[in-house]
């Protein structure tokens, strides 16, 4: 197959769904990660194909590192190469650092950092050898400024930005990029519970930013003619001041 592989994680939905469409739109064959909305990612397949792409489900949890480990050596396995890797599964679980379970702390932590490592490493590896490969990573504006109520979200964006910069200057070398992308506040499930009123008045643009704004920006960077853009984070939140 000639067409670039892409793995979105946390494709099922929200900004990957609309991340992966852009993919294959763009000319990838794209692999649709999500944790259990089987449903939902078969929607996004739909998407994929409507769009004149390709692409496959792969459910696994990035969470849990032996799941990512098998996962992803059978996908290198079956395409014999992965290009693009968009680090974009996430969840948050707020509360206030005095009243915050530990099991808050260490599920925000597991899917939204040590998912960096866990999906990361085996195919970092390939792209280096390939001597090519783009990575992005999703982090968000609370790991730029923190957020009451969000310190294991914000720790763990904070910990992928830190994490990208560092493995930037690991593999500039070998031809792989890696930057981040820092939403603000992007209309999908997540902030669906969120009070919009209050919210719209922090943004300069005045709105939320859609899926798509996101996915232009990852399609730009997984791009060929952003071959020089590494370490970068790149915000796409409407001008909230960071
Ligand atoms: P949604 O809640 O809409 O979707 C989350 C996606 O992540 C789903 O596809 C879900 O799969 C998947 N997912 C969650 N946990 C796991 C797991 N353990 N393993 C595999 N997949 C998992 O989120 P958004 O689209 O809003 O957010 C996407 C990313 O963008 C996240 O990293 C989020 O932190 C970040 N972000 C979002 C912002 C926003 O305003 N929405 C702002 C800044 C950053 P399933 O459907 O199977 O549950």
């Amino acid at each position: 197959m000639d067409k670039r592989i892409a793995l979105v994680t946390g494709a099922s939905r929200g900004i990957g769904r609309a991340v992966a469409t852009a993919l294959a739109a763009s000319g990838c064959h794209v692999l649709i990660n999500y944790r259990c909305r089987q449903p939902d990612a078969e929607a996004t397949l739909a998407l994929v194909q409507r769009a004149g792409g390709s692409g496959e489900l792969c459910p696994f949890d990035v969470a849990d590192g032996t799941a990512c480990e098998q996962s992803v050596a059978g996908l290198l396995q079956t395409h014999q190469r992965i290009d693009v890797l968009v680090n974009n599964a996430g969840i948050r679980s707020d509360s206030l650092l005095v009243f915050m379970k530990a099991e808050q702390w260490q599920q925000v932590l597991a899917t939204n950092l040590s998912s960096f490592f866990n999906v990361t490493q085996p195919i970092v590896k390939q792209m280096a050898l390939q001597r090519q490969g783009r990575i992005v990573t999703i982090a968000s504006t609370a790991g730029q400024t923190g957020v009451e109520g969000q310190t294991n979200y914000a720790a763990a964006k904070a910990g992928v930005i830190g994490a990208s910069k560092a493995l930037a200057r690991e593999v500039a070398k070998r031809g792989v990029t890696v930057n981040v992308l820092a939403p603000g506040f992007i209309e999908t499930d997540m902030t669906a519970g969120l009070s919009r009123k209050e919210l719209l008045a922090q943004i300069p643009a005045g709105r939320f930013g859609k899926p798509e704004d996101v996915a232009a920006a990852a399609v730009f960077l997984c791009s060929e003619a952003a071959g020089y853009i590494t370490g970068a984070v790149l915000n796409i939140n409407g001008g909230v001041y960071t």
